[in-house]
């Protein structure tokens, strides 16, 4: 680096100045990404040469700041002819300025320049704007029921297809029912199929956070075009955008774009296109357009499946059979508090050394239990189960022992212990005052005939299913 008018010194200082000016003009945040990687590497003959570490870059910062950095660098130097971008490390290969065909935008050179990136090796800067992936969430992750299959089977559709099925899929359903799982299971299986189809999976949240951050440093430009560019575009949680409306704005211009150049689109929210509050008519309408699908809360069979699935997968074959059912039945907020549950309890397996029976899976979920429970009052359990059986109410308080009163009596006891998380004790106290033995005895009995007695389990499993909805 050397030039008859400039010392070492002063050239860095000048830089100096000028990094300082980007830095004020575009921000930290683009100044870092883009800016910060700038070195100074030569000046002569009023040419100063700025280098960076990859191509993408060069051409990046020589299409959204050269001509920027050139303006003021002159107002430092009004000596500075030409500024040339290049990739550090490429000097071999510059050729001499003269060579160059295009001396591009007038002062400005991107050096070395060559035809146009071919697309597979073009860098694929979208991962960038991609959430991580979980690798956990994938199509052989997820357990199918019915309250799913519909989610399940437009995912799959869209991350198998060559085409695109239907623009956009539309995901909704309650909180930790699964659209997060489904939208990562298609990116991965996309991005595995075909590496080079640019999958970008994010949140609604991060998006409007981008967008917000490409305003305030008037990159706007460069958000629209990296938006723009990807094949397949998944938006989570779209509901966070409701009542944002720049946002939404901008959000409906890059969808419009996207579905024009036939990218797919998938959506996930929480509740159905027509019911988003607070979002604008016409893009609540066009969320509908393709194929909305939406999951149910789950049922006992796929919370069950969920729990078997996950417990092998953890290389936990020792979690009873008996302890999965217990918390199938008991967690029915969402899948995620019966993970949840789940890893406590091999947690505490493992710590403790030993198999994890139903009572210490009680007690050491027992706030879980809580927060889940139903609601299921001993008081309903029991009207329901006399009226089953026909007999009076007051039976379940009375000291009456025929087969005919006692056995509904040992069945309500039971149902007590299963749906609600009171404590023997304290059931035994709303059935006439008895003692916990008794009710102990009684799950004991009940557990027992429900093994022999196909009629008997079939009628359990009747009365449970009522008072659970
Ligand atoms: P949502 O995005 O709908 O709130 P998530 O996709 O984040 O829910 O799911 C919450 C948790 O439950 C995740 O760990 C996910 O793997 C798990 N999960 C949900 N549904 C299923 C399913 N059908 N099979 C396996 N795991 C599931
Ligand atoms: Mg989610």
């Amino acid at each position: 680096m050397a030039s008859e008018t400039h010392s070492v010194n002063d050239l860095n200082e000048q830089w100096n100045r000028v990094r300082a000016k980007l830095r004020a003009e575009f921000g930290d945040a683009a100044f870092n990404s883009w800016l910060k990687p700038l070195a100074l590497s030569d000046f002569r003959d009023g040419e100063v040469t700025l280098s960076v570490p990859t191509r993408f870059m060069r051409d990046w910062v020589a299409s959204h700041y050269a001509i920027r950095i050139r303006d003021i660098w002159r107002l430092e130097n009004p000596g500075l002819g030409q500024l040339v971008i290049r990739v550090r490390g490429a000097e071999a290969a510059r050729p001499a300025a003269a060579d160059l065909a295009e001396p591009a935008r007038d002062g400005v050179q991107v050096d070395g320049i060559a035809p146009p990136l071919r697309r597979e090796e073009a860098p694929d800067f979208t991962r960038d704007l991609s959430a991580a992936l979980d690798p956990r969430l994938t199509f052989e992750n997820f357990v199918v029921a019915k309250s799913n299959e519909l989610a399940h089977a437009a995912a799959r559709k869209v991350a198998e297809s060559p085409s695109i099925p239907f623009n956009p899929l539309y995901l909704y359903g309650g909180v930790g029912l699964g659209k997060t799982h489904l939208m990562h299971a298609i990116a991965w299986h996309i991005r595995a199929r075909d590496p080079r189809r640019k999958v970008v999976y994010l949140s609604a949240e991060k998006f409007m956070y981008q967008f917000v951050r490409a305003l305030r440093f008037k990159d706007t430009m460069a958000f629209k075009q990296q938006f723009r560019s990807v094949d397949v575009l998944m938006i989570d949680d779209v509901q966070f955008i409701a009542g944002k409306d720049t946002t939404q704005e901008e959000f409906f211009h890059t969808f419009n774009a996207l579905v024009d150049q036939n990218r797919q689109i998938v959506i996930s929210g929480d509740r159905s296109p027509a019911d988003l509050e607070g979002m604008e008519e016409r893009l609540r309408s066009r969320l509908g357009w393709g194929l909305v699908a939406d999951i149910h809360p789950t049922d006992y069979e796929l919370r069950l499946g969920i729990l078997q699935t996950k417990a092998e997968r953890a290389g936990a074959r020792h979690v009873p059979q008996k302890v999965l059912e217990f918390l199938a039945h008991r967690i029915t907020s969402n899948v995620r508090e019966l993970e949840g549950a789940l890893n406590r309890i091999l947690a505490y397996s493992s710590l403790v050394g030993r198999q994890i029976t139903l009572e210490t899976a009680q007690e050491v979920l027992q706030d879980l239990l809580r927060a889940n429970d139903r609601r299921i009052t001993i008081e309903e359990i029991q009207k329901r189960v006399a009226e089953h059986f026909s007999i009076r109410l007051s039976e379940m308080h009375s000291a009456r022992r025929a087969r005919v009163v006692a056995r509904p009596r040992q069945v309500a006891m039971y149902l007590a212990k299963q749906l609600t998380s009171r404590s023997l004790p304290e059931i035994g106290r709303k059935f006439g005052g008895r003692d916990h033995t008794t009710v102990m005895h009684a799950v004991r009995k009940v557990e027992e005939l429900r093994e022999t007695d196909a009629a008997f389990a079939e009628d359990l499993d009747l009365l449970r299913r009522m008072l659970e909805t």
